[in-house]
């Protein structure tokens, strides 16, 4: 080993120590309502972009807070990562469940708040905290919920417009149906084999809007999927450990009142086609061309859809 190759080890271990040291005191705590989350830092960002952040994880945890009013967790963690990606500001986020929920972000910080605060993808991570985690063969659940969110929630806060928010789903369900009709598999079988990913995230995105609007329709809009998850919050969260699916279906079907969980679980689950999601469109007075989506004129269908945008 030649000198200039230590030199740059130990030129490496110095760079390392430093970031270890800067980043220990620039954790943060953030406030949501009730709940706390610790946010944290790796790799290396100005004083400039950590405050940027600060509000970015802040404004995204609020968006998911509006879903039923508080956060899922009294306490989470957040872990932000530096990327130098160019192709988009959050290339990777990741939920890491070991004895707490940890949200992993990898961010670009040299991107522009706008276009930051644009990105889905902390909304999507963030919003998987609102039930356990479900194991890898029943991605879809867990995804789907995410997905859901991830337009929803930034709908409610404004960060998307009521037509975004539709055209938005509308296109993941798009790509999913897409996926499902060049691979005709069980759903119950995609989750686990590759080349599925639009299938499975779309199919359990449309599982939920069906489920959330079958809640609102029969209880006379007493109930939606939000308040049966706030309900699941109090019974049952935190749990950081792997629940099995039907566990969690049955007792969001016992919170609810209904089967409506299950009874749309079992639709879907063995079907090779992706989930029928054009009559909860019809019922929100929703329709689908080749431009995308465009509103009925209709005064009561469009209260309805206006209703899952209501904080
Ligand atoms: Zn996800």
């Amino acid at each position: 080993m030649g000198l200039p190759k230590i030199l740059f080890i130990f030129l490496l271990l110095w760079l390392l120590i430093q970031s270890e040291a800067t980043n220990a005191d620039s954790d943060s705590l953030i406030d949501i309502g009730e709940s706390q989350i610790h946010l944290s830092y790796q790799g290396k960002f100005s004083h400039k972009q950590k405050l940027m952040l600060n509000g970015w994880i802040e404004e995204m945890a609020q968006a998911v807070a509006t879903i039923y009013g508080e956060f899922p967790l009294d306490k989470a963690k957040v872990k932000l990562v530096r990327s130098y990606s160019w192709r988009e500001p959050v290339p990777w986020g990741e939920v890491v469940r070991w004895n707490s929920s940890q949200i992993v972000l990898h961010v670009n910080p040299s991107f522009s708040y706008q276009r930051i605060r644009a990105d889905w993808t902390a909304v999507h991570e963030l919003s998987h905290l609102l039930l356990p985690y479900v194991g890898s063969k029943n991605s879809w659940f867990s995804e789907g919920l995410a997905s859901y969110y991830q337009n929803i929630a930034r709908g409610k806060v404004g960060l998307l417009s009521e037509r975004e928010t539709f055209q938005k789903l509308f296109h993941g369900f798009r790509r999913g149906e897409r996926n499902a009709q060049r691979r005709p598999i069980k759903l119950s079988e995609a989750s686990s084999r590759r080349g599925n990913n639009m299938r499975v995230y779309w199919s359990g995105a449309a599982y939920f809007l069906n489920v959330d609007l079958k809640l609102r329709q029969e209880s006379n809009g007493q109930q939606s999927l939000a308040s049966v998850l706030k309900q699941y919050k109090k019974c049952c969260l935190p749990n950081h450990s792997v629940t099995a699916v039907w566990k969690v279906i049955d007792r969001l079907d016992d919170l609810s009142g209904s089967r409506i969980f299950s009874r749309e679980y079992e639709k879907i689950i063995n079907s090779k086609r992706f989930p029928d999601y054009e009559k909860s469109f019809e019922q929100l007075g929703i329709k689908t061309g080749w431009g995308g989506i465009s509103f009925e004129r209709d005064e009561k269908k469009a209260k309805f859809r206006r209703q899952f945008f209501e904080i």
